[in-house]
């Protein structure tokens, strides 16, 4: 199905200065992020402005990429300058791209589930996708395109051959559900759960609930758990509506669930259903996978669709990168292959491509179940890798290879992975995306490619980090610049992939520690401005060169910095001053403004981009009258320095909880650290982005009174299940969790340390936890052992925990 760019204009009521040159122009595909470009043919694109950015900006690009179709608002007035393009103005592009989303929805009568709620949205959609792909051909949201922007790009995937739509909508504030429910109108719904995630952006738990439930307004039914209660508010807004409840030993609930049983495989669910007792088997055993789990089996009943919850695996969600071998690099993203996920992956691959990639590869199976014509098939995919300039393709299975033409020239084909891998093929210095049906086992291939590590593993979440970037600077006026403060190897969480990801996303500045983390960060191709916090002396010829701003904090500093940039004939190199309003560090005192200004006029060489401070206690309520007296400090300071000087000069204090608590001081810029790394206060949502884990080594059952570790000090109280694992103080696990102070994770179960930890490793008992066995996982923290409990056990701060973590711990990196 597809529209004309004339019938699009009727469906969302243009202006009457919309200019349509060619109105029989064929609109196949829609675009709000001009840097996801595919095809410029039958392009659609929708000027959107966001929190960052303006996509009235792009249009020249796109202009000259070849794209012609552009929904614009009433504020762009350059449309001459594009003589072949048609434009649709409208009061608000966004509103557009709804209403276009919400007539084509209603073009088809098949069911649409919608799923909302707190957590396991994106699970519960895949899971539901795995369990009906048999009995219908399936549209849904790729990966979590769940927000007013990502539902309308979902819901423009359906095609009349579709037997069903599966689609999550997910909301940070009131007002935007109703929105989304004009567009999925779900026939029927799922409500998975109310967490206290996005609570900022509502008055209360009830309002958050009721703004939900709005997204079933119309549904005929709506599967839900009877832990929520929440049939009487669902009434007060679609008064005809039916429930499947399910819950424990509950009879009045559809499906009464008697037990869930622990098994060494997963978990074993007993129920009742229409007076049967039944039974069935679900391979996971967190609570959160039950939950999902038994939504899941609601949503098959009720649709009278066999349960196969046995067969569910989990979802791989997760692009992740992973060294390779011959320094390759490898995007994993093995078990995702529809055509959406392929040009998202595409996207990860070019944000990822460094300069010292010579080639960039894809290894792709057949696509299942794609709901379009081979060859139209094989033709898009083929475009999108010519748009994101793939150079070499792996096709493996019979259907790819019989569309080898399509590639470019150094492809190889292979019937199967097992082909494949018998053909010995050599990998060298590319960066290689992985993706691939399940049913031709990927794994195999990235398990090959991949260099092995080191069993203790750092996990960075980057949709997490880019999520507390964006709360933070949700808490901020948008016009407000931000810097990501990146020292320390960003808090130990990786300066080039953190400055990438925060880079792709429009952050401003970049702050490190030292000369040499900034030329790391050039090297790697970030062309951000980036401030150096310790700028050496020793260091200024590697600043100039590699265009990086030093914070100047003494007169000493200053006069060697302006001598060496003189006498390299430089004018204009941007500096940073550092003003000490209390914290006794570094930094020019106030009163030394005067003599500082006197400097600064008479030094053309260089020029201050921005003033700043540093604030001492900004989490702290009871310091807060010292923080507004440093406040005062820096406000005068600052209008000296910006009146005498005469230009421009940004200023900024805020630091993580600044902008947590102080948001009205946020001057031009702030300064983000700590959060973005995933702690934050407890009003904000913040999350975390940090998992350490590792594996067990040994397990061993020693008896009561024997000692375990040096110097004896872990005396067992009774007969003790040891488990030995690979992670000791070098690799950044403090001492002082020894001997009981702390716990690991295993299957969720806590495992206290026993002993003193060593170096390299340490032990933990495991005498509780059933099915243990060695190569199992231990968590050392993650989203429930927080970094901050850490932190509290051994009487120190989060900053210290997550920079402690050693070099040799492996970060691996992946986006959802
Ligand atoms: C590290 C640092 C920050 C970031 O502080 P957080 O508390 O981690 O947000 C801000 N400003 C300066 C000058 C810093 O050195």
């Amino acid at each position: 199905m597809s529209y004309t760019i004339q019938q699009i204009n009727n469906i969302i009521v243009g202006k009457s200065t919309s200019r349509i040159t060619n109105a029989d122009a064929v609109i196949s595909n829609l675009l709000t992020d001009s840097r996801n470009l595919a095809y410029a043919e039958g392009t659609l694109f929708f000027a959107l402005r966001t929190a960052t950015g303006d996509g009235h900006h792009f249009i020249g690009d796109l202009y000259q990429q070849g794209v012609r179709n552009f929904i614009v608002d009433e504020s762009f007035s350059n449309q001459k300058e594009f003589s072949e393009a048609n434009f649709i103005v409208v009061n608000n592009p966004l509103n557009a791209l709804q209403q276009l989303a919400a007539y084509h929805r209603a073009q088809f009568s098949f069911p649409i589930i919608g799923i909302t709620g707190s957590n396991g949205k994106t699970i519960v959609k895949e899971w539901l996708y795995q369990l009906l792909q048999n009995q219908y051909q399936i549209v849904r949201s790729p990966k979590s395109y769940n927000s007013q922007i990502g539902i309308p790009l979902s819901l423009w995937g359906l095609h009349a051959q579709a037997g069903i739509g599966l689609f999550e909508a997910g909301i940070s504030r009131t007002g935007e559900m109703e929105r989304a429910e004009q567009m999925i109108r779900p026939t029927i719904g799922v409500f998975t759960n109310l967490g206290t995630a996005h609570q900022e952006g509502f008055a209360s738990a009830e309002e958050k609930l009721h703004e939900k439930l709005l997204l079933f307004k119309h549904s005929h039914c709506l599967v839900y758990c009877k832990n929520y209660p929440l049939e009487a508010e669902m009434r007060t807004i679609n008064p005809n509506i039916q429930f499947f409840s399910w819950g424990y030993n509950d009879e009045s609930a559809s499906l009464n669930i008697l037990s869930t049983q622990k098994e060494p495989l997963g978990t074993r669910i007993n129920y009742v259903y229409q007076q049967k007792r039944d039974t069935c088997f679900l391979p996971f055993s967190d609570a959160a996978s039950i939950e999902n789990g038994i939504h899941c089996l609601s949503c098959c009943l009720y649709l009278g669709v066999a349960p196969a919850i046995d067969k569910l695996v989990g979802v791989g969600m997760r692009l992740e990168v992973k060294q390779g071998k011959n320094n390759c690099l490898i995007i994993d993203d093995a078990y995702n292959s529809d055509i959406n996920s392929i040009a998202i992956a595409l996207d990860f691959m070019q944000a990822n491509a460094e300069h010292k990639f010579s080639k960039r590869t894809l290894i792709l199976s057949d696509i299942m179940q794609s709901g379009l014509r081979k060859d139209d098939l094989y033709n898009r995919i083929a475009s999108l890798c010519k748009a994101k300039q793939v150079q070499r393709v792996i096709g493996i299975g019979p259907d790819i290879s019989s569309y080898w033409n399509l590639f470019p020239f150094d492809s190889q084909f292979f019937k199967s992975t097992a082909e494949f891998l018998e053909a010995g093929i050599r990998f060298e210095s590319e960066i290689v995306l992985i993706k691939g049906a399940r049913c031709f086992h990927l794994e195999k291939i990235v398990s090959v490619l991949e260099q092995k590590r080191h069993q203790t593993v750092m996990e960075i979440n980057l949709n997490a980090l880019v999520h507390n970037f964006k709360t933070l600077k949700s808490l901020l006026k948008p016009e407000t610049k931000t810097m990501a403060m990146i020292k320390a190897n960003a808090y130990g969480c990786g300066a080039i992939e953190v400055a990438q990801t925060l880079a792709h996303h429009h952050c401003d500045y970049f702050g490190v520690a030292v000369a040499d983390e900034g030329v790391e960060l050039r090297a790697a191709g970030v062309v951000t401005d980036i401030i150096v916090m310790d700028p050496e002396p020793n260091s200024f010829a590697l600043l100039t060169e590699h265009h990086l701003q030093p914070e100047i904090y003494s007169f000493d500093l200053l006069r060697q910095f302006i001598d060496f940039t003189r006498r390299q004939g430089i004018t204009g190199h941007p500096i940073h001053i550092k003003v000490d309003t209390g914290m006794h560090r570094l930094g020019f005192l106030p009163e030394e403004m005067p003599a500082l200004v006197r400097m600064l006029k008479k030094s053309p060489s260089v020029k201050v981009g921005s003033v700043f401070s540093h604030l001492v206690a900004s989490e702290d309520e009871g310091q807060d009258a010292f923080t507004l007296l440093q406040m005062e400090r820096f406000k005068q300071a600052s209008d000296y320095l910006h009146r005498e000087l005469g230009y421009t000069i940004l200023r900024h204090i805020l630091n993580t909880s600044g902008i947590e608590r102080l948001a009205d001081y946020q001057y031009d810029m702030v300064r983000m650290g700590i959060g973005l790394y995933g702690v934050g206060i407890n009003h904000v949502d913040i999350q975390n982005i940090a998992t350490l884990k590792t594996v067990i080594l040994q397990i061993k059952k020693i008896a009561k009174e024997e000692t375990v570790g040096y110097n004896r000090r872990g005396l067992l109280m009774r007969d003790t299940v040891v488990a030995t694992i690979p992670i000791g103080y070098a690799d950044g696990l403090n001492r002082g969790f020894g001997r009981g102070n702390g716990y690991a994770l295993v299957h969720g179960w806590k495992a206290p340390f026993l002993g003193n930890i060593c170096m390299d490793v340490c032990m933990i008992d495991i005498t509780d936890i059933p099915n243990v066995q060695v190569g199992d996982t231990v968590t050392i923290f993650n989203d429930e052992l927080t970094i901050s409990d850490l932190a509290s056990r051994i009487n120190t701060i989060p900053y210290e925990i997550l920079t402690g973590i050693s070099n040799r711990v492996k970060r691996i990196y992946y986006q959802e």
